[in-house]
């Protein structure tokens, strides 16, 4: 069976290893000049590491995780503690750490400890917004499609205090979802913060023990390449021919024919609905596509002649145009020697991406000096801005029920890629994996008459209904009480 995979990123190279796995004669084809997509790096001038952008791991990545451990490279993500830095204004960290506790105490444990420092919005109103939040945090979780219909922003007004909650959150609804939190559904946040929940050791991160061109696209191509898969770059599909209900072949470059048994789109939305024929828009299933709207990032890099922090782990920050960043000179020390180097993702970059990168690159050096005040003596080595491969679609409520399965209604047309159907997220790596391996086995069923179980199903929410049962429950009302007491306390001392 000839199968014809188009699109070089993470999901299409999955799709390629699998598809080579399971006895097919894989082609895989690239617009691009080189692999990985949107996760992927490459050497400067200097031999500088690039990054698309700044990618984290996270341990419920199963699938990911799963697939790195096939391919032999599961060393190459370094994990980190549980620990998210909040960098305010002055130089002042807050930190939201989570301690090995039983869930949902590691939760509790993690606020109480950012309060101590977190000077955005008065203490007292937090700890009495946590309780309803948590709450209803806890009762929609039972309900997570049904929330997929309101924003997040919607979610909080209905449950807490928004002009509280909305500080805390925004940084980490855009870093994650490039999506303010008036436009991201309230599933897409739910569904992390469910998996945040369930256990301490979710919260970690990880991140790529160098690039992820170098880690991760490389260890797949040589895969590829040792199992008799062809791969080529520069080629960009620019129609995708159909007839009776099935695909006949593909146009590449505008003139080139390729011809296969069975094709994958591992292509974005935006790429396929352009090279599809008029008469596939007659299907609701492609008219679909049209529905992905486009939530543009930035990464930048910036390189200075000291050290501006030892955190090895993401910081978070309000009111900047980077909001989540990272000195990946102390999380990577053998790679970027010497000072820090903050890489920071620009998201959602809406106002800020039509501007040259000079005036992004001093935007964030001006505001890097407010809440690092050591940056203000550093002397900046360099800076990059990257605009390409950049990007999600955006996770508006009511988007779930327009992602594409991955078995399309043409006959030997399959879809996949992080914006296709998948419970796990809206996006993101482990969507990239699942959708790849759900590919996988669904050309199994359907074309090779065999069976291939790829996707491991994880499943937070009965994971944390188990765990209550017995002692994490005693636990939750342990914390409940303890966050009573301190707020009384604090209370207290106020009027005295
Ligand atoms: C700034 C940023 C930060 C991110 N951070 C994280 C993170 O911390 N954690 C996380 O899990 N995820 C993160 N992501 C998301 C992650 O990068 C994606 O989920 C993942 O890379 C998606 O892979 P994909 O294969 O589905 O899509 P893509 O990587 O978009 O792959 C699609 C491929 O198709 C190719 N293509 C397009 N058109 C054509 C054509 N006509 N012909 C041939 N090929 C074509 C493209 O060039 C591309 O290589 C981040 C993304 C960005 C942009």
């Amino acid at each position: 069976m000839k199968a014809l995979v188009m699109g070089g990123g993470m999901s299409g190279l999955a799709t390629a290893i699998n598809l080579l796995d399971l006895g097919c004669e894989v082609t895989l084809i690239e617009a691009d000049e080189i692999f990985g997509g949107r996760a992927s790096s490459w050497l400067d001038s200097d031999g500088d590491m690039i990054d698309n952008a700044l990618h984290v791991f996270m341990p419920y990545y199963v699938n990911l995780l799963s697939f790195f451990d096939r391919l032999g490279i599961s060393g190459n993500i370094v994990w980190k503690d549980s620990e998210f830095y909040y960098a305010q204004k002055g130089g002042r960290m807050a930190v939201l750490k989570f301690k090995r506790l039983p869930a949902p105490l590691h939760a509790v444990y993690a606020f109480m400890n950012l309060l101590k420092d977190y000077r955005e919005v008065p203490r007292w109103k937090v700890l009495a917004s946590l309780g309803p939040m948590g709450l209803g945090v806890l009762l929609s979780m039972r309900d997570m499609e049904k929330t997929d219909r309101i924003s997040m922003e919607s979610f909080l007004a209905k449950w807490t205090s928004l002009e509280v909650m909305r500080p805390l959150m925004e940084p980490a609804i855009n870093g994650l979802t490039f999506t303010p939190s008036h436009q991201v559904s309230a599933r897409v946040m739910l569904n992390w913060f469910l998996k945040m929940f369930v256990s301490a050791e979710n919260s970690r991160i990880g991140f790529a023990n160098g690039g992820l061109g170098e880690i991760w696209v490389d260890n797949c191509l040589e895969y590829i390449r040792r199992k008799g898969g062809q791969v080529a770059l520069g080629k960009a599909v620019t129609a995708i021919e159909m007839e009776g209900g099935r695909v006949t072949g593909v146009k590449v470059n505008g003139s080139e024919s390729m011809t296969a048994d069975l094709y994958v789109s591992a292509m974005s939305p935006y790429s396929l609905r352009r090279v599809l024929p008029e008469k596939a828009f007659e299907l609701a299933y492609f008219r679909n596509l049209w529905r992905f709207q486009y939530a543009p990032s930035l990464s930048i890099q910036i390189w200075y002649d000291r050290k501006l922090t030892d955190v090895d782990v993401t910081f978070f920050s309000n009111d900047c145009v980077f909001n989540t960043y990272a000195d990946l000179s102390n999380v990577l020390p053998h790679v970027f020697e010497g000072g820090t180097m903050f890489e920071m993702v620009i998201s959602p970059a809406d106002a800020v991406q039509g501007l040259p990168d000079q005036t992004i690159a001093d935007l964030c050096l001006e505001q890097v000096k407010v809440v690092f005040p050591a940056a203000r003596d550093a002397a900046v080595k360099k800076w990059r801005v990257v605009r390409e491969r950049q990007g999600v679609y955006r996770p508006y409520p009511g988007m779930e029920s327009f992602r594409p399965y991955q078995r399309s209604p043409i006959d030997n047309l399959y879809l996949t890629g992080d914006y296709t159907r998948t419970h796990v997220s809206s996006g993101g790596m482990e969507a990239a994996i699942w959708t790849a391996n759900h590919t996988a086995e669904l050309i199994a069923r359907d074309k090779l008459e065999t069976c291939a179980d790829l996707n491991v199903e994880y499943e937070p929410y009965e994971r944390l209904m188990r765990a209550n049962d017995s002692m994490d429950l005693l636990a939750l009302l342990a914390a409940l009480m303890a966050l009573f007491l301190v707020f009384r306390r604090r209370r207290k001392h106020r009027n005295l």
